[in-house]
């Protein structure tokens, strides 16, 4: 066992059960920062919470984990407290997949299963895929939610533990996108691409924030792209809102959405509507 695994063995804790609204701040002080982070066996894994009971998150009822390290800026982040490993806590994969073990039968008889968010899923490829292949043996339903920007880390076995990919576009202008999220759009489009090709059922989910991402060319040019794409079963339409704002001031990041409205419903609609002209199926 290499030296840093004895000494964080001795620091481990518990899978923190919770909700993606909790702030998690400072809890692994010594974790490497998110872009120098070398995740090659994936024994241990950086956690924010998981919450049973979701029906948001994918098929049925789910138990979605959280997990942290992001690369990825959005104005509009929910849960800034999972950009950074450091905010997590470090957890050994058989903690994870016993806790699983123990949720399998009631989200097998509610036709759920296992979800990934974060953060970002793809940061912790070796201990989200250990986590995924654990829910395929138990005879769950897997799922990610990601925002595609790593998706060229997902290996083909990796991607096969998955029954869905929730897929986070969120813009189709490449200015507007790199506005939004600091980053560049071509990832995430080339990754929707693969997991066309390969035939993935695939949920497209937009976030609609007035001001930032609601203008119509913007929203025609994901629906644009999404519509000839088979195997994407519906675009959710996520009306922004302030409920994460907390999060950017206990942690002192500049939020700079303190004047943006929440969508309308005239909005969220108009928007909906576009992308069901487009061909998709919306809402
Ligand atoms: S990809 Fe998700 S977790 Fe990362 S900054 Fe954007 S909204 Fe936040």
């Amino acid at each position: 066992m290499p030296a840093s695994e004895t000494k964080s063995a001795s620091a481990v804790a518990e899978i923190p059960e919770g909700s993606r609204h909790d702030l998690r701040h400072d809890l692994s002080p010594d974790a490497p920062e998110t872009e120098n982070y070398s995740d090659e066996a994936g024994a241990f894994g950086y956690v924010h919470s998981y919450e049973t009971g979701s029906r948001l998150d994918g098929p049925g009822v789910r138990l979605t984990l959280f997990v942290s390290g992001c690369p990825l800026r959005c104005q509009y982040c929910h849960n800034p407290d999972t950009w950074h490993l450091k905010h997590g806590v470090r957890i050994p994969v058989e903690q994870v997949i016993t806790r699983l073990g123990h949720f399998a039968p009631a989200l097998r008889a509610m036709q759920g299963g296992l979800t990934i968010s974060g953060g970002e899923v793809l940061v912790q490829t070796a201990f989200t895929g250990r986590i995924l292949r654990a829910a395929k043996s138990l005879g769950l339903h897997t799922a990610i939610e990601t925002s595609g920007f790593l998706g060229a880390r997902a290996t083909d076995e990796y991607l096969q533990q998955l029954d869905l990919v929730i897929l986070d576009i969120k813009s189709g202008d490449p200015e507007t996108y790199r506005r939004a999220t600091q980053r560049d759009l071509e990832p995430t489009l080339r990754f929707a691409a693969r997991l066309a090709a390969m035939n993935k059922p695939v949920w497209v989910r937009f976030t609609l924030v007035p001001g930032l991402t609601d203008d119509p060319a913007n929203v025609a040019a994901v629906a644009k792209f999404v519509a000839p794409l088979k195997n994407v079963e519906v675009v959710e339409v996520l009306p922004f809102h302030q409920l994460g704002a907390f999060k950017w001031k206990a942690l002192g990041v500049e939020y700079t959405l303190n004047d943006t409205p929440p969508a309308s419903p005239e909005l969220v609609a108009r928007v909906i509507g576009q992308f069901r002209d487009a061909g998709c199926k919306a809402r």
